[in-house]
């Protein structure tokens, strides 16, 4: 190790008078690391120097002498408050998604003639819920997200599987209770969630999630009802081509993660 000299030091601890940027930057790295020259330094200040370190002692002392106590702070976390008001959004619509398939069962158990509502609301139960979730006008760490490399995709699989936790099982009672295939309740609500994701990579989630629930309604769930009949998509033999779908969105999704930090705002 090459120490300072002492004329370079006691120019230093003169302020640095004499010295340029790059001679006072390898001092002052080298100080860092070398307790040697720190005390060779100390022998070098100036009265003037002396003094102040004095005067700061000084009044330091006496600030931490006069200061309070500090208070205990509640330790909630940021990310305990974000659980929270991501809780307080989704309520509502968790609470409509629910009532609406409660009635989906009750029409389905009193009149049987009808297409299973339980069945065709099956697919875009969760899309309500999965919009809301990722929405940038209620969304509290929208800044934290934009900035973080990879937080996008992490953040909306979590608030999916949020969404997913409470809808899953619900359509499974629903499924249940009304007698109906549970392979053809469950597949096709996975599918319109993991289609929401992969397109909502590109157009944004809200978007994709009004768009697919406005050409589910419109395609399968009106006409069903109108012709009293299923559509041909939701007949047993059609779990194959659901499970197959699935699993080719997840992939897109996965392949899109990097969009999800793009999409523009409001979306
Ligand atoms: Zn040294």
């Amino acid at each position: 190790m090459t120490h300072p000299t002492t004329l370079v030091l006691a120019r230093y601890a003169d302020g640095g008078r004499g010295l340029d940027d790059a001679a006072l930057w390898s001092v002052e790295v080298h100080l860092d690391a070398c307790a040697q020259c720190r005390a060779h330094l100390a022998g070098n200040v100036t009265p003037a120097t002396t003094d102040l370190l004095d005067r700061v002692a000084v009044s330091l002392d006496q600030a931490v002498r006069t200061s309070p106590l500090p208070a205990r702070r509640r330790t909630r976390t940021v990310a305990t408050v974000h659980r929270r008001r991501l809780a307080r959004t989704l309520f509502p619509w968790l609470a409509v998604t629910l009532a609406v398939l409660g009635c989906g069962v009750l029409l389905d158990s009193a009149e049987p003639s009808l297409p299973s509502l339980v069945l065709l609301l099956a697919p875009v139960a969760p899309l309500p819920g999965v919009a809301v979730a990722w929405s940038r006008r209620t969304d509290p760490v929208w800044e934290l997200i934009a900035t973080t490399p990879a937080a996008g995709l992490a953040m909306v699989l979590w608030r999916t599987l949020a969404v997913l936790v409470v809808v899953l099982p619900a359509l499974l009672v629903a499924g249940a209770t009304t007698g109906t295939s549970l392979a053809l309740v469950l597949l096709p609500c996975l599918a319109f969630t993991a289609a929401t994701l992969a397109l909502g990579a590109f157009i944004g989630v809200r978007r994709a999630a009004i768009g697919l629930g406005a050409a589910w309604s419109g395609a399968v769930l009106l006409p069903s009802v109108a012709a009293t009949s299923l559509s041909p998509v939701l007949q047993p033999g059609s779990n194959a081509v659901w499970a197959v779908t699935t699993v080719a969105l997840a992939a897109v999704t996965l392949f899109a993660a990097t969009h999800f930090r793009r999409l523009p705002s409001g979306h």
